[in-house]
């Protein structure tokens, strides 16, 4: 049946698919319109042959097939058996929450059972804006995998959640660390459950970023102790989140709702074959480069995607969600979504990538990428214009940007530093803002893709001394940090992190999805090695949680308050005059010289105090200058008050 028709006819609003528990009985409900038998199989465990009873499902409304057992089924193990067409396989259920090993059997759980001590207090962190938000992009096992990590339940939930922990140097590392460094939110890499890696032998540590989703509302089963009974990853997730709620920090969590590990045998087509993948005669489509791509644009698909986010944002507490190749996403979804997320928790963050592997099999206009961020105004998208204007091109490796030697960058540090907004004096003559607010860019210059920052600048600037390159990476991160929109940076990038290749023919490493957490890991011992680097970056979001005018909500206000000031070549320098109560400082004056050589640059007349300069940042005052003719040391931010 033509998919509009299955729409029209079939589409189902309630809130019961899956299985919902009580004591007395459970119900389940799972939409198959085109099925001419469903049956339900409960097991005794999440594998293995344990199967208690096989029962059929009746027929009921738009398309679902219904059952009620008045039994307590609390820790048993189900699946649903589907005929289509005279043909029965047997499936997960897609509504699962909670699952066995490998998510091959949905688990029935009694939620309330896996709350940790005090969950009931447990909020998430508020949020007057999101330009309030310095976001910190993390992967679960990154953070304690390496032995100097001090951790004693390494690559684990667990690992997330254990405070007090230090380096052999006596530095704090883990969650301490991240607080101290000062972020607002922690955002960590794909989290549902995943099909890259056998939850059965956690002995060969396989290490996966975990963009190959198998069951969307279940947990990963290999970041828990346990992963063969599904309460246990539920509980200790939760624990890492009360842990770092209770540091001040938000999690965001990763989805990649875009695309499936498995194609033709996915839970999707299993269920309801050819509905939820935009298909094309008969193939499917490919926007993800990973077999197909799913379609938010069939509504049921679209249910799926909000209940899903909803049960993530209320039963685990999230503060965000980053959509992986959200524009393969249509506009319609992500405005339901965040109009639905926003009425679960009103300081939540969303934001994606812009863009997609491929051509989207939807009329451009309608899809989620960056150029159509307006039609979008709650949901922020990636900068890639402040990635690679700041340290150069993302797939050309050699090719520099603004601070590492790049002339003519001026124009495109100047779009980045308005948060991609339509402003008079940026980006002039060229694309306008695709941004309404600075609330809608995301600010980045290094993430789990691609390069670490500073192995870019190591094959960028091969000629360039060790403290040249600092020099670079010093003014690459002031400029993110004092930039208008939302900060976001790679776990590590504080502390100089590199990712050697294990290929002959490469230095280092441009695609660790699959890499061993030798390579993947921080190294907690570079903590000390780049001690001054660190600091820096503490001083620079302390600086700018410090001052609301790095943090305008409004492009109104970026518009009236912000002004660039003529300058030299290859040096951008701009005023923010005070935009309300949120700043103390009458007055900002900022400038990036990315000239190897000292530049002389006029700035207004008055008494300034020096902020940030180019070895040391913070909200002390460190210097004082006069206005009028003044001095910029090559390569350096300095930031006056
Ligand atoms: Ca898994």
């Amino acid at each position: 049946m033509d998919v509009n028709k299955m729409d029209e006819l079939y589409y189902y609003d309630g809130k019961d698919l899956g299985c919902t528990y009580t004591k007395e009985y459970t119900t389940f409900r799972v939409w198959a319109p085109t099925a001419e038998k469903v049956a339900l199989c409960i097991y005794e465990k999440g594998n293995g042959d344990c199967l208690l009873e096989t029962v059929s499902m009746e027929p009921d409304v738009k398309g679902t097939w219904y059952k009620k057992v008045e039994k307590d089924l609390q820790g048993l193990y189900y699946t649903y058996k589907v005929s289509v067409e005279g043909e029965t396989k047997e499936t997960m259920d897609i509504y699962a929450k909670a699952a066995g090993v490998n998510g091959e059997r949905a688990m029935i759980l009694d939620f309330k059972t896996t709350n940790p001590v005090d969950w009931e207090k447990d909020k998430p962190v508020s949020l007057e804006k999101n330009t309030d938000a310095i976001i910190y992009e993390l992967h679960v096992r990154d953070l304690s995998s390496d032995e100097s990590s001090g951790i004693k339940n390494r690559c684990t939930f667990l690992g997330l959640a254990e405070t007090g922990t230090k380096s052999s140097d006596g530095l704090t590392t883990g969650i301490d660390h991240i607080k101290e460094l000062g972020v607002t939110h922690v955002h960590l890499l794909p989290l549902h459950d995943f099909g890259s890696v056998d939850e059965t032998k956690p002995e060969d540590n396989k290490f996966n970023w975990g963009y190959d989703p198998v069951n969307y509302s279940v947990l990963e089963g290999s970041y828990s102790t346990d992963p063969y009974h599904g309460e246990v990853r539920v509980r200790e997730f939760k624990e890492a989140v009360t842990a770092f709620h209770k540091a001040g920090i938000g999690v965001i969590m990763d989805v990649v709702y875009n695309h499936t590990y498995r194609t033709k045998d996915s839970y999707f087509e299993m269920t309801v074959p050819g509905y939820y993948y935009r298909m094309k005669a008969g193939k499917f489509q490919d926007a993800s480069h990973c077999g197909n791509e799913t379609a938010s644009d069939h509504l049921m698909m679209r249910k799926f995607m909000v209940d899903s986010l909803c049960h993530w944002a209320k039963e685990y507490h999230l503060d965000g969600f980053r959509f992986d190749l959200m524009a393969i996403h249509d506009v319609d979804t992500m405005n339901v979504i965040a109009k639905e997320l926003y009425k679960i928790n009103p300081n939540i963050i969303l934001y994606g990538e812009g863009w997609a592997a491929d051509t989207v099999a939807l009329p451009e206009e309608k899809t989620a990428k960056k150029t159509n961020a307006k039609k979008i105004p709650k949901v922020a998208m990636f900068s890639d214009n402040i990635r690679d204007g700041v340290k150069g091109h993302v797939f050309y490796e050699e090719q520099p940007g603004f601070v590492n030697g790049k002339p003519g960058m001026e124009e495109e540090i100047k779009f980045a530093v308005v948060g991609a907004i339509d402003h008079p004096e940026a980006a002039k003559g060229k694309e306008p803002g695709w941004a309404i607010h600075p609330t809608q860019s995301v600010n980045y210059i290094s993430a789990h893709d691609d390069l670490t920052l500073w192995d870019k600048f190591a094959i960028s600037n091969p000629k360039d001394s060790v403290e040249t390159r600092k020099d670079m990476n010093r003014l690459a991160a002031a400029i993110i940090y004092t930039a208008q929109g939302i900060p976001f940076m790679q776990a590590g990038e504080e502390m100089l992190r590199t990712k050697p290749s294990l290929e002959p023919d490469r230095e280092y490493n441009n695609d660790s999805y699959n890499s061993p957490d030798s390579i993947n890991s921080i190294k907690w011992r570079q903590k000390k090695e780049f001690f001054t680097e660190y600091q820096y970056y503490k001083g620079l979001i302390a600086f700018r949680k410090a001052h609301g005018a790095l943090r305008m909500a409004d492009g109104e206000l970026v518009r009236e308050h912000l002004h660039f000031l003529d300058v030299p070549k290859n040096v951008v320098a701009y005023t923010i005059s005070k935009p309300d109560e949120t700043e103390n400082l009458e007055k900002l004056c900022i400038i990036y010289n990315s000239n190897q050589e000292e530049v002389e640059v006029n700035i207004p007349e008055g008494d300034w105090n020096v902020y940030i300069n180019k070895t040391q940042a913070g909200t002390k005052i460190l210097d004082k200058m006069q206005g009028g003719t003044i001095k910029v040391p090559g390569i350096s931010a300095l930031v006056l008050g």
